[in-house]
């Protein structure tokens, strides 16, 4: 058998990809003696050379913490490897070379396997390993490991050094320190303590370190010699502790990496772009992320965005609306009368037409979101509202889920609620997987736009600023009572990472608005066509039976039972749609909901939203249109509601309240019941937020209405 080489290196650093790239076929697994962790053998051979292959465990370090650190250490102190191969991330250069270090310290012949230089590359780190291995007074071999790259250099290079014995690095520690390690060493050095196996200075530094292995074989040696070490140690940590507030252990580590960052500041690592962006990146946060600054900041940002999307896509969505309602004027001489031309005009095309009308706003909004996205900025939003989240008791990886779902407007509360699967406190995930769909999810946004087209022409970015404080502030509220009620329990503790800040491409922001439009839109023509056609279905069987015009007065008396008394004489279409079993669900509600502002047809509206949000807005055009008299005026729906009886701005509002808060869609619910793992959450998703909802509308109806008064 050839020489032993060992492979060591941080968890993750490609260990196991380069073993396999050296060993190929030829390796056995087993377990290291006594224990249960795994050892990995091979055989490399490469030329005249035979090399024995061993995949040490991942370690970060080589104190003696786990039982992966022991087992490593132990290898390297026993087996006395001819070399060991330090696989090194290059992306992670700093963090990785403490351990390099410390195999140093140790006397070990290593050489560095300069791994993942292509993430390195991809992040814009440049590394001069010329300069890095003399600095460190090593080999260093650059590679990929996964496609084999740099395999055949290392090899080389470990065929040369394989066997040699350099001299131990020696790391200051600061000057206390270093005369306590010099007198521990001299003493070790004459009373032969442990140095059959170890450096002397490396055992003085254990005891520094307070290792525990390390100090139990000393005791079991040289009682008295190890008796001194202690004592020794322990005066310097009490020095430490006055002069400096700090301990042994702890100043060990930094004066590694100390020892690591000035290696590294000396040429070694350059970043092509990354280090001056930083630089850009930590300017801008300390404004954008500031205590007063940010939360104006962040205000401002969204309002300028809604105003963006209003005033830009204003125009476009005219076309199309002219465009459906051209088509509805088409279809309305084309087809003859009856059900079929009733199908095509009210349920297709004022159904799946009220939702299409709005792509151009949709598209607007995305383009926004997407640029602040790509830039950063969303994530230094994130940031900012960890702070207020922790007080509601949710965690500030919570941001993303409610983002998704359209925290601030446009998304989705099924991929939201899937989000919080990055949460780990189970706590906290339900908490948010419960409230986001308070958020505005793309299919909500067309019911604001037509309510705040039809009601709030003159302040529609306020407006829409307003609903999303509006949902925001329930969310958090309802958060918080349920983290103070039903899933009570401790926070997590958090750090978020905030990216550079970049300049988004063009593609890129075409892209991302894109891909969401188009889910849209696809949504609009396949979910919501089928919806709207049951809806038109319910809306109009069973039909009056028009050869007893008898039926007619009929329809108005049963109305008035459920206490709605009309006001005009009923024309022929209002009275079909009253009919109908849409109309008569939608009727036997309004003893509720007319407390809230709602009439009968906005009932049949939100019923058909459970389906899918989008359609309220396609099922009040189509109740509308079915309500109509005569077809050929043909007026755009925020038309029809601006004249039409019990609609205001008060009705208005009370329905956009509803809208945010009752139950999520039934997707949404699916989704929630398969996250939390329980039925009873979706239950309770459903009757809580609907509850919650029709509340919120009846308080406002009531009080604006009174106000008003
Ligand atoms: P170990 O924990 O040190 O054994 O690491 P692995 O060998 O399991 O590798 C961890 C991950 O990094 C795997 O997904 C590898 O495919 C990947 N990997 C390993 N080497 C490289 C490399 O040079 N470049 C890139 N991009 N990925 C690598
Ligand atoms: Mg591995």
């Amino acid at each position: 058998m050839g020489m032993t080489i060992a492979l060591a290196g941080n968890p993750n650093s490609g260990k196991t990809t380069l073993f396999n790239a050296l060993t190929g076929a030829r390796q056995h697994v087993g377990n290291y003696p006594g224990v249960t962790v795994e050892k990995k053998e091979g055989r490399c051979v490469s030329g005249t050379h035979e090399f024995h292959v061993v995949d040490l465990p991942g370690t970060y370090s080589l104190s003696a913490y786990s039982l992966e650190e022991v087992v490593a250490r132990d290898f390297i102190v026993n087996e006395k490897p001819a070399m060991i191969v330090n696989i090194v991330d290059a992306s992670n250069l700093e963090r990785n070379l403490y351990l390099t270090l410390q195999f140093m310290e140790m006397g070990a012949n290593v050489c560095i396997a300069l791994n993942m230089m292509d993430v390195a590359k991809k992040r814009g780190i440049t590394i001069d390993t010329d300069k890095l291995a003399s600095l460190m007074g090593l080999p260093v071999v650059p590679m990929v490991a996964r496609t084999g790259k740099g395999r055949d250099q290392l090899l080389k290079t470990v065929a040369a050094h394989a066997g040699s014995r350099p001299a131990p690095v020696k790391i200051s520690y600061g000057r206390d320190m270093d005369e306590v390690l010099d007198e521990m060493e001299t003493r070790i050095r004459s009373d032969l303590f442990l140095t059959d196996r170890y450096l002397p200075r490396w055992v003085a530094l254990k005891y520094l370190e307070n290792d525990a292995r390390i100090m139990a074989a000393g005791k079991s040696h040289l009682p008295a010699t190890h008796d001194w070490l202690v004592s020794e140690a322990q005066k310097l940590t009490h020095h430490l502790d006055a002069t400096l507030d700090t301990h042994a252990e702890g100043m060990i580590a930094d004066q590694r990496y100390g020892f690591i960052a000035s290696i590294l500041k000396q040429g070694v690592i350059s970043h092509t772009w990354d280090q001056n962006r930083l630089a850009w990146s930590d300017r801008i946060d300390k404004i954008v992320t500031h205590r007063f600054l940010g939360p104006v900041i962040m205000v401002s940002v969204l309002m300028a965005l809604y105003q963006f999307t209003f005033t830009y896509s204003e125009v476009p969505v005219e076309w199309f609306e002219n465009f459906f309602g051209w088509l509805g004027g088409r279809a309305e001489l084309l087809f003859p009368d009856g059900l079929l031309k009733s199908l095509v005009i009210s349920g297709i095309i004022d159904g799946v037409g009220g939702v299409l009308g709005f792509v151009p706003l949709i598209l607007f909004m995305f383009l926004g979101i997407s640029f602040l996205e790509d830039s950063g900025y969303l994530a230094r939003m994130a940031f900012m509202l960890d702070r207020v989240f922790r007080i509601f008791g949710l965690h500030g990886a919570s941001v993303m889920a409610f983002i998704v779902s359209g925290g601030i407007a446009g998304g989705c509360a099924v991929p939201g609620v899937m989000a919080t699967r990055t949460l780990k406190s189970p706590r906290e995930r339900l908490a948010t997987l419960l409230t986001v769909p308070f958020m505005n999810c793309g299919a909500k946004l067309p019911v604001y736009a037509l309510l705040v087209a039809a009601f709030f022409t003159e302040h529609r970015a306020q407006v829409m600023l307003v609903i999303t404080m509006i949902s925001w502030s329930g969310a958090l509220l309802v958060a918080k009572l349920l983290r103070s009620t039903v899933i009570q329990g401790p926070a997590t503790p958090f750090v978020m990472e905030l990216p550079p800040y970049r300049l988004p491409t063009f593609k890129g922001l075409v892209i991302h608005t894109w891909e969401r439009t188009w889910q849209y839109i696809r949504k609009a023509g396949t979910v919501i066509l089928g919806i709207s056609i049951i809806l038109w279905a319910l809306m109009t069987f069973p039909q009056l039976d028009t050869s007893h015009p008898a039926d007619a007065p009929r329809a108005g008396a049963s109305a008035e039972n459920v206490g709605h008394a009309p006001a005009e004489p009923m024309d022929p279409g209002a009275a079909a749609l009253r009919h109908s079993i849409a109309g008569r669900m939608g009727m036997a509600l309004e003893s509720v909901t007319r407390y809230a502002g709602f009439d009968w047809q906005t009932n049949i509206a939100l019923v058909g939203g459970f389906a899918a949000k989008e359609v309220v807005v396609s099922t009040l055009g189509t109740a509308y249109s079915l309500g109509d008299v005569a077809p050929e005026d043909s007026m755009s729906l925020a038309q029809r509601l601006r004249t039409a009886d019990g609609w205001g701005p008060v009705t208005a509002f009370s329905l956009i309240l509803f809208t945010i808060f009752y139950s999520p869609c039934f997707v949404a619910v699916v989704c929630i019941v398969k996250e939390s793992g329980s039925w009873k959450w979706g239950v309770f998703s459903m009757v809580f937020n609907t509850l919650l909802a029709l509340s919120l509308s009846i308080v406002f109806y009531q009080t604006a209405s009174w106000i008003m008064s």
